[in-house]
Protein backbone atom coordinates (compact mmCIF):
# COMPACT_ATOMS: atom_id res chain seq x y z
CA UNK A 1 0.00 0.00 0.00
CA UNK A 2 1.76 3.58 -0.92
CA UNK A 3 -0.89 5.14 1.21
CA UNK A 4 -2.85 4.46 4.65
CA UNK A 5 -6.52 5.56 3.78
CA UNK A 6 -8.24 7.64 6.94
CA UNK A 7 -10.52 5.29 9.49
CA UNK A 8 -14.12 5.41 9.07
CA UNK A 9 -15.91 8.73 10.88
CA UNK A 10 -18.58 6.62 11.40
CA UNK A 11 -17.40 3.35 13.35
CA UNK A 12 -13.66 4.02 13.32
CA UNK A 13 -13.55 0.86 10.96
CA UNK A 14 -9.69 0.68 9.59
CA UNK A 15 -10.94 -1.36 6.65
CA UNK A 16 -12.30 1.22 4.50
CA UNK A 17 -11.50 1.22 1.19
CA UNK A 18 -11.76 3.73 -2.10
CA UNK A 19 -15.05 3.61 -4.31
CA UNK A 20 -14.01 6.60 -7.10
CA UNK A 21 -13.79 10.27 -5.55
CA UNK A 22 -15.32 8.02 -2.37
CA UNK A 23 -14.38 6.43 0.93
CA UNK A 24 -16.27 3.22 1.84
CA UNK A 25 -16.61 1.83 5.21
CA UNK A 26 -17.99 -2.29 4.43
CA UNK A 27 -18.48 -2.32 8.15
CA UNK A 28 -21.48 0.29 8.54
CA UNK A 29 -21.46 0.96 5.07
CA UNK A 30 -21.06 4.56 5.52
CA UNK A 31 -19.54 6.70 2.49
CA UNK A 32 -17.94 10.10 2.42
CA UNK A 33 -15.70 12.27 0.51
CA UNK A 34 -12.02 11.77 1.87
CA UNK A 35 -11.76 15.84 1.67
CA UNK A 36 -13.96 15.38 4.71
CA UNK A 37 -11.94 13.83 7.26
CA UNK A 38 -8.41 15.24 5.76
CA UNK A 39 -10.19 18.75 5.68
CA UNK A 40 -9.19 19.04 9.34
CA UNK A 41 -5.71 19.44 8.15
CA UNK A 42 -5.97 22.37 6.72
CA UNK A 43 -6.80 24.48 10.22
CA UNK A 44 -2.85 23.54 10.83
CA UNK A 45 -1.16 26.32 10.11
CA UNK A 46 2.89 25.07 9.39
CA UNK A 47 6.50 27.25 9.04
CA UNK A 48 8.04 27.55 6.17
CA UNK A 49 9.76 23.90 6.81
CA UNK A 50 6.70 22.11 8.02
CA UNK A 51 6.42 22.84 11.98
CA UNK A 52 3.30 23.25 12.82
CA UNK A 53 2.45 27.14 14.86
CA UNK A 54 0.57 27.49 17.44
CA UNK A 55 -0.11 30.48 19.15
CA UNK A 56 2.00 31.75 21.58
CA UNK A 57 5.33 30.08 19.77
CA UNK A 58 8.56 32.20 18.78
CA UNK A 59 9.37 31.87 15.00
CA UNK A 60 12.27 33.81 13.34
CA UNK A 61 11.62 35.75 9.82
CA UNK A 62 14.01 33.16 6.92
CA UNK A 63 13.67 36.54 5.01
CA UNK A 64 13.80 39.72 4.43
CA UNK A 65 10.51 41.19 4.06
CA UNK A 66 9.46 44.93 3.32
CA UNK A 67 7.38 46.91 5.32
CA UNK A 68 5.22 49.92 4.30
CA UNK A 69 6.23 52.78 6.42
CA UNK A 70 9.54 51.14 7.58
CA UNK A 71 12.42 52.24 6.11
CA UNK A 72 14.70 49.26 6.90
CA UNK A 73 11.27 46.62 6.84
CA UNK A 74 11.96 43.02 8.42
CA UNK A 75 15.44 41.39 8.10
CA UNK A 76 16.32 38.48 7.68
CA UNK A 77 16.87 36.43 11.26
CA UNK A 78 14.24 38.92 13.17
CA UNK A 79 12.86 36.84 16.26
CA UNK A 80 8.87 37.54 16.46
CA UNK A 81 7.58 36.34 20.08
CA UNK A 82 4.32 35.51 21.30
CA UNK A 83 2.80 35.10 17.63
CA UNK A 84 -1.18 34.73 17.58
CA UNK A 85 -2.53 32.85 14.19
CA UNK A 86 -5.27 34.12 12.55
CA UNK A 87 -6.97 34.05 9.41
CA UNK A 88 -6.00 36.94 7.79
CA UNK A 89 -6.10 39.13 4.72
CA UNK A 90 -4.92 36.51 1.72
CA UNK A 91 -2.19 34.63 2.54
CA UNK A 92 -0.88 35.95 6.12
CA UNK A 93 -1.87 33.73 8.70
CA UNK A 94 0.17 35.16 11.54
CA UNK A 95 -0.48 38.09 13.74
CA UNK A 96 2.44 39.47 15.69
CA UNK A 97 4.21 42.10 16.82
CA UNK A 98 7.78 42.91 15.68
CA UNK A 99 10.10 44.76 17.51
CA UNK A 100 10.84 47.85 16.07
CA UNK A 101 8.54 47.71 13.58
CA UNK A 102 4.90 46.96 15.53
CA UNK A 103 1.90 45.12 15.04
CA UNK A 104 1.63 43.13 11.64
CA UNK A 105 0.53 39.75 10.28
CA UNK A 106 3.01 37.85 8.31
CA UNK A 107 2.50 34.74 6.07
CA UNK A 108 3.78 30.86 7.69
CA UNK A 109 5.81 30.49 4.81
CA UNK A 110 8.37 33.30 5.80
CA UNK A 111 8.74 32.03 9.13
CA UNK A 112 10.27 29.27 11.41
CA UNK A 113 9.84 28.19 14.33
CA UNK A 114 12.43 28.04 17.18
ZN1 LIG B 1 -18.02 2.53 9.39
Amino acid sequence: MSHTLPPCPACASVYTYELGALLVCPECAHEWEPAEVTGDDSDVIRDAVGNVLTDGDTVTVIKSLKVKGSPTGIKAGTKVRNIRLVAGVGDHDIDCKVDGIGPMQLKSSVVKKL
